[in-house]
Order: structure tokens, then C-alpha cells, then sequence
């Protein structure tokens, strides 16, 4: 796993013209049968890859953590919201509520995420690759494959699904 991750932010520079080109063609016509591709491709990858062994996400890229993140993590830590903000929480540049510092303070050294049921919303759903409509989020799906092996796999597979 080590090797594939830091091969990944180039071989995500190396196909982000052509899947560039791949998402401009599937925005102007998404075959309907899309989103049952998209979650049959996300089992299968999914099947193969342990996140365990990866853990890349937690430690490179951190999640939003929306309103009902904070009170859902907040509680159980029996603290008060505007507690959990101040111990473990920063505002970005797009106004968002952040982690103060990545890897990820949640995150173990067995790359077991210590808060994994009450986890952000963002954490469940990472890499987004089974959403609906995925075609809407090509900018971000872009910038995932470079973080996510699951994610770069799942749009390869894509690709070769997909005849544009
Ligand atoms: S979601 Fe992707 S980046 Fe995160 S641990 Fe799993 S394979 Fe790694
Ligand atoms: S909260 Fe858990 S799943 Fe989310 S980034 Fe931190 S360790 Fe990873």
C-alpha cells in the first residue's frame, strides 16, 4: 500500500486530461444506467481494498464536520459543542468547521478511527464514489484520486466501462 500511495498524486497528474476530457463527456450525456454502475463499482473496489492498510484520507485530508457532526461527536465526548469547536476545531477559508491539524486527532496508530460511530458525515460517505448523479462531482472526484487508490481504481474501471 505504501508504494501505491506515493505513486498516486502522479498517476492523478497523469490522467487528469483525459479525465478531464471523460467527465466534460459524461456531464453532457450520463447513461442511465449510472448510478447502478457507480454503486456496483464501489462494492467491487470496495471488496478488495482495506482501508485499513490506507488510512490516507484521515491522514492528509480532513473532513467538514457540519452542525449535527459537532453535537453528535460533542456528546459523545460529554462536551458541550462550543467545547468540541475550541479543543479540536478551526474555521477555513470556505467558512467551514475543520480539524485543527491532519492526520487526523481521531485517527490511531492501527489506522482505527477512535470515534468511528459517531464519525462525520464526510468520513461515511469518503471517497463518494457510490453518490448519485457522480457526474456533479467531478471537480472534487478530481481531486480525490490523488488521495484515495479506492477512488482512482473506481473511475479507471469507470473509464473502461464507459466507452465515451
Ligand atoms: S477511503 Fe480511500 S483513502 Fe480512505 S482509507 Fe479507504 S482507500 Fe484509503
Ligand atoms: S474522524 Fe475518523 S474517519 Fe474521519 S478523518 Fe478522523 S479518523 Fe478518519
Amino acid at each position: 500500500m505504501e508504494d501505491t500511495l506515493r505513486q498516486l498524486p502522479q498517476k492523478a497528474k497523469d490522467t487528469h486530461n483525459d479525465n478531464k476530457k471523460f467527465f466534460s463527456k459524461l456531464k453532457k450525456k450520463p447513461p442511465k444506467h449510472l448510478d447502478s454502475l457507480m454503486q456496483e463499482l464501489h462494492e467491487a473496489e470496495f471488496e478488495r481494498t482495506d482501508c485499513l492498510t490506507c488510512a490516507n484520507c484521515c491522514k492528509t485530508t480532513g473532513p467538514l464536520f457540519t452542525n449535527k457532526d459537532i453535537e453528535r461527536i460533542a456528546k459523545h465526548f460529554r462536551m458541550k459543542p462550543q467545547q468540541f469547536i475550541e479543543t479540536y476545531l478551526r474555521v477555513d477559508e470556505d467558512n467551514d468547521y475543520v480539524l485543527q491539524e491532519v492526520p487526523c486527532t481521531f485517527l490511531g496508530a492501527d489506522n482505527y478511527c477512535s470515534i468511528y460511530d459517531v464519525r462525520p458525515k464526510a468520513c461515511s460517505e469518503f471517497p463518494h464514489t457510490d453518490r448519485r448523479k457522480f457526474q456533479q462531482i467531478s471537480n472534487l472526484t478530481l481531486k480525490n484520486i490523488a488521495i484515495c487508490p479506492a477512488a482512482f481504481n473506481i473511475l479507471e474501471a469507470m473509464k473502461s466501462r464507459l466507452k465515451l
